[in-house]
């Protein structure tokens, strides 16, 4: 005869909690009860290896089977089983209490994502079942097996059964609309994401046909000593985790016990782009437990650019998010990850210099944007981030700083100085000399600069990606008054000119005469003698009102226009230019914008108009030149 008894607390109200509260979240169900098997597997075993009862035949394993006729999804385990007594108070009364404990800790929370949901556990499955049975037989000798069945409402029977082996049998009557968790694809892959890694063989049977092989990796790579695994393990361990058809760069394998419990692998991808860059994931396990992607309360976000598998025990997973960032051993465990990610990256770079250039495409993006994320992976990385030169090479910043003085010091005094940068010098009274860093930002689009660099013997960096404007901001910051960049087109004036005797006077005429030629709103005419004869003139504009005018359109605001402080220079030691007074008639007028544009062009692009008035400019000319 079974017998009746009573749900305990309010839980006419809770159900409704737990089926809405979870709704998203719902697959997790299957995590819950699969762990519940596996636990129940472990303590068995426990028991087995301090002989407090015998093993069997030792072989432990979790059975996931699906009905489609009967609607129902069966998880079985050979684990500890539960007693009469055991069932009443664990599935029963504490579940509940628990979850009570549970939702009142997660509305303090204030309704943020719970990590893992864990606590919930066995009554999870009932956001997906309309009614549950629990047969189960106790480890313990003579314990009769017990048969439990609830509808998930109120009420429960329990009663003894012929259930005749060691272990517990989980019976989910799988609602009339959840019966995507009665398809067999559906199944394998929740299994594939949350039980991957868990420590006993679990296998799939849909419709009477089992699996051959077990759906998990009882032993993930992970979990071995670094000292055992090779480079063919890391590499299949990644391909299989990740399915990524790239190899990865490196990678990192974390395995401590002490003085808190951490163990995983991390990989390093390649990486080219912005958007390559949000793709990385870090899975969090907890005792081989899938908990979540990309929990960044745990492992800084800019190191979520890699993809990995952690595995936690130690981490709190009752708590809520906002309660995770704050828990110190949360921060310890983030800080130790960084340290390693961070050792790992310089360690290649001393012992492996070939190697980390060779990566550096890869990796430049991923270690820029945790700098400029985490001051304290900077300190410990910011030697370690290189650029190339002119010449191909590439070095870290105060290399290239070292050069730069050094040239400085040896060249004839540099007349290069304007007076507005010695007036700037005078003012910051920095206590080291800055040196004047140049840069790239478009090596196609910029070669005219590049070449006249070269010419000159100057050298230049390349900063081309998204995040460099940034990372040069934040150096000027951090190394405040040791650097100075310009991109290579706002001092070129400066930076390339021939000393020698200048008349003045007679520059200041030919400007002025230039100028009016051109009369083009908002540009301004200088005239300068470079070392190179070739060009007839180039763009300037100044490093400060070109990053204003970037930043303004960065942020979409209105006027934002990095040009409005363009100044033409042009070259009077280019032999047109040298010519330009004597021309008379309308040649001065078609020279002046012939020069002009060709100094805008390699600037940047020009608009359809001035592509439009360039285009019958140049045809004029090449008329006048075949008459
Ligand atoms: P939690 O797992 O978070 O403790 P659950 O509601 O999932 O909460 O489970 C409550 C308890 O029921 C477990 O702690 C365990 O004692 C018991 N239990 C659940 N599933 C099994 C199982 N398959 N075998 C043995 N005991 C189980």
């Amino acid at each position: 005869m079974a017998k009746q008894g009573n749900i305990k607390i309010a839980s006419e109200n809770m159900m409704p909690i737990i089926k809405k509260w979870l709704y998203s979240d719902k697959d997790i169900f299957i995590r819950e009860i699969v762990a519940n098997a596996s636990d129940a597997i472990t303590k068995f075993k426990k028991l087995a290896d301090m002989g407090e009862c015998t093993a069997g035949d030792g072989k432990y394993r979790i059975d996931v089977r699906i009905d489609k006729a009967a609607k129902t999804l069966t998880v079985e385990d050979n684990g500890i089983g539960m007693t009469e007594d055991e069932v009443e108070k664990y599935i029963t009364q504490i579940a509940f209490s628990g979850a009570a404990d549970f939702l009142s800790k997660y509305e303090k929370a204030g309704g943020e994502g719970i990590i893992g949901h864990f606590g919930l556990g066995f009554y999870s499955a009932y956001m997906v079942s309309e009614n549950i049975e629990i047969f189960t037989k106790s480890y313990q000798d003579g314990a009769p097996a017990v048969h439990w069945q609830s509808d998930g409402e109120s009420t429960y029977t329990i009663e003894e059964c012929d259930y005749s082996r060691r272990g517990t049998k989980i019976v989910m009557h799988i609602a009339k609309e959840e019966k995507e968790f009665l398809e067999q694809g559906t199944v394998r892959s929740l299994l594939e994401k949350y039980c991957a890694f868990m420590p006993y063989e679990i296998y799939l049977d849909a419709e009477g046909k089992e699996d051959e092989k077990p759906v998990n990796d009882t032993q993930p790579l992970y979990l071995k000593n670094p000292k055992d695994c090779t480079e063919e393990e890391y590499l299949a361990f990644y391909r299989k985790v990740f399915h990524d058809y790239h190899d990865p760069l490196f990678w990192i394998h974390l395995n401590m016990d002490y003085p808190f419990r951490l163990k995983g692998i991390l990989y390093f991808p390649k990486v080219k782009s912005k958007v390559e860059l949000e793709r990385g994931k870090v899975k969090l396990y907890c005792n081989q437990v899938f908990i979540a992607d990309n929990i960044k309360e745990v492992i800084p976000e800019y190191l979520l650019l890699l993809n990995g598998v952690i595995d936690c025990p130690d981490i709190p997973l009752n708590v809520s998010r906002s309660f995770l960032q704050n828990d110190r051993q949360v921060q310890k465990i983030s800080k130790h990850i960084v340290k390693k990610v961070s050792d790992k990256l310089t360690g290649l770079y001393k012992t492996d210099r070939e190697k980390y250039i060779k990566c550096w495409a890869d990796l430049s993006l991923f270690i820029k944007v945790g700098c400029l994320k985490d001051e304290d992976f900077y300190s410990k990385v910011k030697d370690i981030v290189i650029f190339k030169d002119l010449s191909g090479e590439y070095k870290n910043l105060e290399t290239f700083r070292e050069e730069v003085l050094a040239a400085d010091k040896s060249a004839p005094q540099n007349e290069a100085a304007g007076k507005e940068e010695q007036e700037e010098k005078k003012e910051e009274q920095p206590t080291e000399k800055p040196a004047t860093v140049y840069y790239i930002s478009d090596e196609v689009g910029q070669a005219q600069y590049i070449s006249m660099f070269r010419s000159a013997g100057l050298n230049a960096i390349v900063c081309d990606s998204f995040v460099d404007p940034h990372y040069i901001s934040y150096i000027e910051y951090k190394e405040s008054g040791k650097f100075r960049f310009l991109r290579i087109d706002a001092d070129v004036d400066a930076a390339l000119r021939e000393g020698g005797a200048v008349d003045e006077e007679a520059d200041k005429r030919l400007a002025e005469a230039f100028s009016s030629a051109l009369s083009v709103e908002g540009v301004t005419v200088k005239v300068d003698r470079f070392k190179t004869q070739e060009v007839t003139a180039v763009i300037n504009v100044a490093e400060f009102a070109r990053r204003f005018g970037e930043m303004n359109a960065f942020y979409g605001m209105e006027g934002a226009d990095a040009d409005r402080d363009m100044t033409l220079v042009i070259n009077a030691a280019n032999p047109v230019v040298a010519a330009f007074p004597a021309l008379e008639g309308d040649k001065q007028k078609f020279v002046a914008k012939q020069v002009y544009y060709l100094a805008k062009l390699s600037y940047k692009k020009l608009s359809p108009d001035e592509m439009k008035d360039f285009s019958a400019n140049s045809v004029k000319l090449l008329d006048d030149f075949v008459r």
